[in-house]
């Protein structure tokens, strides 16, 4: 199903993918399925649907059916996180030859690839996905899956999807793309030429920080949608039905929330960057950045995750996340309310971000108010 190509807006989308008015009550809104088990046809059969709730169920359908949607894919399977939904999705490329991907992914997914991927004796090779030349040596023969993270997390660099895609088209590998940060508001991988969305739905899809979810999307009906949902069904890492509900609550609003979050963003970013107390300030709506000109041809908004490097250094950037009032001082992003975080902390003795970085989540309140706390912040 792709409803994109049935000419309805994103926006309608939003609302109508996934729902219907429920047959039996008239609720406007979908009911919450809590069942983990569902009723059998009389020769035991399953003609309703559904028989067991690790299998499928009604509310994580509706979700899934929305992300299709949205992303413009053929098939969607959703997760408890967005760590499961990459771990499936590395489980079926492990079984199909190396995997290459970006430096510049979520560091819990490079611990994925680090870890439990390279248990499992699959190669991996880590390479900086915006250096279109070290991707075309990396995927050689044998390469089944190129996993590009864009804008990346948390130095917000852009690597090209159509340029990506076009190498892997050559070797023979499927482009995956985790599409977090952008969301299908700002950005479509799979109308970029790749094969494969994934996202962490615990930020901007969920986009109150109430919920972990995680969902894999595939442009193509084929044996990598029954390797992942096989994989879920025996893994077990199920979305919640609650989490699936207030999901497709929540992406009702996605768009409203993403352009909003996004302006409040850039304006932050343009203040930020004439501020005597930061050194660098990372954002793709910057007509400095490296990525800025690959923003503005594959992007529909630059999004509202921003990094700023403090000119104090290190030990002024861990200690700024304490002297906010109106942000809180916490990790994760994609909520409706602003965050900060010094980075490097969040990330523990392994990390590889800068340690004078700060990463910014900026949400809907007024960006004068953000403003003028973060200027407090920065001051003090
Ligand atoms: C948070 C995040 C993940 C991991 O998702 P969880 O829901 O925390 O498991 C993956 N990719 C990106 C870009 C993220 O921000």
């Amino acid at each position: 199903m792709n409803d994109r190509q049935d000419g309805h807006t994103l926006e309608t989308l939003a609302v109508h993918a996934g729902r219907r008015v429920d047959s039996v009550t008239g609720s406007v809104t979908p009911p919450l399925y809590a069942a983990t088990t569902f009723e059998r046809d009389p020769d035991t059969g399953t003609s309703r649907g559904y028989s067991y709730q690790r299998d499928a169920h009604p509310n994580g359908r509706m979700f899934e059916a929305a992300m299709t949607a949205l992303e413009g894919g053929a098939w969607a399977v959703a997760f408890a996180s967005g760590l499961a939904a990459s771990l499936a999705l590395f489980r079926a490329a492990a079984r199909r030859g190396r995997i290459v991907a970006s430096s510049g992914s979520y560091w819990g997914t490079l611990g994925q690839l680090d870890g439990l991927v390279r248990e499992w004796g699959a190669q991996v090779a880590i390479v900086d996905t915006s250096d279109l030349a070290a991707v075309r040596d990396a995927v050689g023969a044998g390469t089944s899956l190129v996993f590009v993270e864009t804008p990346s997390n948390p130095l917000l660099a852009l690597s090209d999807i159509a340029e990506l895609a076009a190498i892997c088209r050559g070797g023979g590998a499927l482009l995956a793309c985790d599409n977090t940060f952008a969301t299908p508001v700002l950005q479509n991988p799979l109308a970029l030429g790749a094969d494969v969305v994934v996202h962490s739905a615990t930020k901007y899809l969920g986009g109150h920080s109430d919920l972990m979810g995680g969902v894999v999307v595939g442009a193509v009906e084929d044996e990598w949608a029954a390797d992942v949902l096989e994989y879920r069904a025996m893994g077990g890492a199920v979305l919640a039905p609650f989490n699936a509900w207030l999901l497709l609550r929540s992406l009702a609003t996605l768009p409203v929330r993403m352009r909003t979050q996004s302006v409040h963003a850039l304006e932050l970013a343009r203040r930020l960057s004439g501020h005597r107390a930061v050194s660098a300030v990372h954002y793709p709506g910057l007509p400095d950045h490296p990525g800025h000109a690959l923003a503005l041809a594959q992007m529909q908004g630059f999004g509202a995750m921003l990094a700023v490097r403090h000119a104090g250094g290190a030990a002024a950037a861990r200690t700024t996340p304490a002297k906010v009032r109106l942000f809180t001082h916490a990790t994760s992003l994609g909520g409706v309310e602003s965050l900060i975080e010094h980075r490097a902390s969040s990330e523990g003795p392994a990390s590889r971000t800068p340690p004078d970085l700060l990463r910014i989540s900026v949400g809907l309140e007024h960006p004068e108010d953000l403003w003028e706390d973060l200027q407090r912040a920065l001051a003090g």
